[in-house]
């Protein structure tokens, strides 16, 4: 290259030359009107480059085409009024600390009073003649009166185009930038930019043929998410964005698994039966369809080409863990061993002693590894076999080795992040990998976080269970709660009473286990009452769990460290105090500990606390058992991050997209690019010799 031509170039760029067109990583510093103070208030809102421009939704749109005559307002119906200012005051009370800033907008119609509290300084801003466009819901008619309204000062030289007589943008802003400023700011970063963004065109896959949003190109889309001619474009723009946005991650997860494909070959890990069939005719019950179908999948996984990478999802009581250990059998059969991860130790303790009696008779070693005891697995009588590791966290510490290891299992896996579960796999040489998760989570979530598995479905139930009925009861009627609890108990049923926390917090009365032990043992005396949490030793919960599957307890107080895996067929009462403390999936999951033998169980909620949102959970879970339904709900009620937990799930922060109510264009992206990546796998692919087929 010659380096003259490039420092000329360079040169030219600097100066904004005529050959270089500008750059979308250029600093917002270029824009007319932008200087130091200003960047620095849009670098606070994540504007730093021009490019970031395109990106900043607004959180929503006024249509300025037509305002609402002052006469006509409604009581809490939001409007955008337009009128002048004819009188301003500022009122101080409480001795200066507290005011009321208010000023009196005539439009010829009538007058509306727009107040502040406690923001003084907007004095500076208003006075009287000022031309004012303000929206907001009136909170009193008589007075016409807006509270907190969104006001814009109508300056003069101000663009037409860009603020009135059109649906205008509404953008999040932040302090010391006015929203007139900003929306001027990106209307001419956008006029001046957008040609260079590039451009990526409509989606034409089949699946989305007729939808508006797909005949979208991404720059008609950036400019109509800011500046529609109509609302509806405005959504439209968004989806079209949204698609950018989920295609982008199901590459990157995609990907990934056919990567992981082509660079590692599957450990030969599907058994030979010989210890699976002595196994399974020693079971007292038979498998379910749906068990039988999984184990199917899961056996041709571990015998194929590549490793496994499988999600196992099946609502609580389903029969995982049988899954799990049969799994666990095909490997040990063919020779390597399983490290099988729980998220607690109440959990890994009872996975142990499942898999311990089941296997262990066959003379599989079963061992066990959490932070406070390791237990190595006994040597089995046949030299060949492999062994069983059960753990918890304490298995993905650095010094932990799995010689041969062919099968990780993890079980509730939506309590690890993904970096846990890598960590775990990394112990081999690319195992396979089967993880299980009891809280079903709808499929548009699944997609984004577990792309890259292959999902099986344990939709059945064993036969016998008893139905689970679910009551929801307000803190006064619990005298008769415990008189309910006393006669299942003295039927010889156990029961569970749930808190959410261990101890009292001074800023609330949420009820805790430890304060409301005695009162309950009282209560539900003479039948013995125990309690556990997680701040007590981890050989005293031991201690406590054995006693109530022996049944020496009747009544245990928990946390929601029993949330997972606990499995007392004859416990069938279970009450939760301050169950609106609890999210939607917990509450499910709770639920699940009964309804696991042939008795009628009861799950009595006690709302504790008043919100619209805690009903309305409790509710939903009243009217169904469904864990399906119930995770739909939760991802409508509390959005996907607060589902799998914000920090822990490796759930992408999307700007345009929503899980809850993206699923077409999520299957859309996902279907395109699985054609994408087949199309470039078959490019790459040794070309069969043309020269035969011509002959
Ligand atoms: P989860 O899917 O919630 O982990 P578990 O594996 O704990 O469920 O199983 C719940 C209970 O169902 C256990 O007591 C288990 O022994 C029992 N179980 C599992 N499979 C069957 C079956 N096919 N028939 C009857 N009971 C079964
Ligand atoms: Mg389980």
């Amino acid at each position: 290259m010659n380096p003259i031509a490039s420092e000329e170039r360079l040169a030219c760029a600097r100066a904004g030359g005529p050959d270089e067109g500008p750059r979308l990583d250029s600093r917002v510093t270029v824009l007319r009107g932008v200087g130091g103070e200003r960047a620095a208030q849009m670098e606070r809102l994540g504007l730093r480059t021009v490019g970031d421009l395109f990106w900043h939704r607004p959180a929503r749109y006024e249509d300025r085409r037509k305002f609402t005559p002052i006469r006509d307002v409604l009581l809490g119906t939001p409007v955008t009024v337009c009128g002048r200012i004819i009188a301003v005051g500022n009122h101080r009370f409480r001795k200066g600390t507290k005011s009321c800033f208010e000023f009196i907008l005539d439009d010829g119609t009538a007058r509306l009073h727009c107040r502040w509290w406690n923001l003084p300084f907007l004095e500076k801003f208003y006075s009287v003649g000022n031309e004012v466009l303000a929206y907001g819901k009136p909170n009193s008619l008589r007075p016409r009166t807006m509270d907190h309204p969104d006001a814009e000062k109508i300056e003069a030289g101000d663009d037409e185009r860009v603020h009135f007589g059109r649906i205008v943008p509404v953008y999040p802003l932040t302090e010391g930038m006015p929203q007139r400023t900003l929306r001027w700011i990106i209307w001419h970063g956008i006029d001046r930019f957008l040609p260079h963004l590039p451009e990526t065109g409509p989606w034409r896959t089949p699946e989305l043929l007729g939808e508006p949003a797909a005949a979208l190109g991404r720059r008609e889309a950036v400019q109509m998410l800011h500046f529609p001619a109509e609302l509806p474009e405005a959504e439209h723009a968004r989806q079209r964005l949204a698609l950018d946005e989920l295609a982008a991650l199901q590459r990157e997860i995609q990907g990934r698994r056919q990567r992981l494909n082509l660079k590692a070959p599957g450990l030969p890990c599907g058994g030979d039966n010989r210890l699976m069939r002595p196994f399974l005719l020693g079971l007292p019950f038979k498998l379910t369809g749906a068990q039988t179908r999984v184990l199917r999948e899961i056996r041709a996984d571990l015998a194929g080409l590549h490793p496994m990478r499988r999600l196992l999802q099946g609502d609580v009581g389903s029969g995982k863990t049988l899954v799990a250990a049969c799994a666990a059998l095909m490997t040990v059969e063919s020779g390597y061993n399983v490290a099988l991860m729980a998220p607690t130790e109440l959990l890994a303790e009872q996975l142990h002693r499942v898999l311990d009696r089941a296997l262990g008779s066959l003379g599989i070693g079963v061992g066990l590894r959490t932070s406070n005891t390791r237990q190595e697995p006994d040597a089995g009588s046949v030299p060949e076999l492999g062994s069983v590791w059960v753990g918890t966290h304490a298995l993905i510490q650095k010094a932990v080795e799995f010689p041969r290891l062919g099968l990780v299992i993890i079980d509730e896996q939506h309590k690890f992040g993904v970096a846990q579960r890598e960590t775990l796999l990394r112990k081999g040489n690319f195992p396979h990998l089967l993880v299980m998760t009891a809280t079903p989570i709808p499929r548009t979530l699944g997609l984004t976080l577990y792309g890259d598995l292959d999902v099986s479905l344990l939709d059945e139930l064993p036969q016998g269970r008893g139905r689970v009925r679910t009551h929801v009861r307000t803190p006064d009627t619990l005298p008769k709660v415990w008189l309910f609890v006393a006669r299942q108990l003295a039927a010889g049923r156990q029961a569970y009473v749930v808190y959410p926390r261990v101890s009292e917090s001074e800023h609330d009365d949420v009820k805790s286990v430890t304060r409301e032990f005695e009162k309950v043992r009282d209560a539900l005396a003479p039948h013995a009452t125990a309690m556990v949490h997680g701040r007590m030793p981890s050989v005293e919960r031991t201690r406590i769990m054995d006693a109530f599957r022996d049944g020496r307890v009747q009544v245990l107080m928990a946390t929601n460290v029993i949330e997972v895996g606990v499995d007392v067929p004859n416990a069938t009462v279970m009450v939760i105090e301050n169950a609106g403390q609890f999210g939607l999936a917990q509450l499910h999951q709770l639920r699940g500990r009964i309804g696991r033998g042939s008795h009628e169980s009861h799950c009595i909620l006690v709302e504790g606390e008043r919100t619209e949102e805690a009903r309305e959970r409790l509710k939903v879970l009243a009217e169904t058992t469904d864990g399906f339904a119930i995770a739909e709900a939760d991802l409508r009620l509390r959005g996907p991050g607060e589902l799998v937990g914000r920090d822990q799930s490796g759930l992408p922060g999307f700007r345009f997209a929503n899980l809850a109510c993206d699923g077409k264009l999520l299957e859309a992206a996902r279907a395109s690019v699985r054609r994408e990546l087949a199309a470039e796998t078959a490019k790459f692919a040794v070309k069969p010799a043309a020269s035969t087929s011509a002959q």
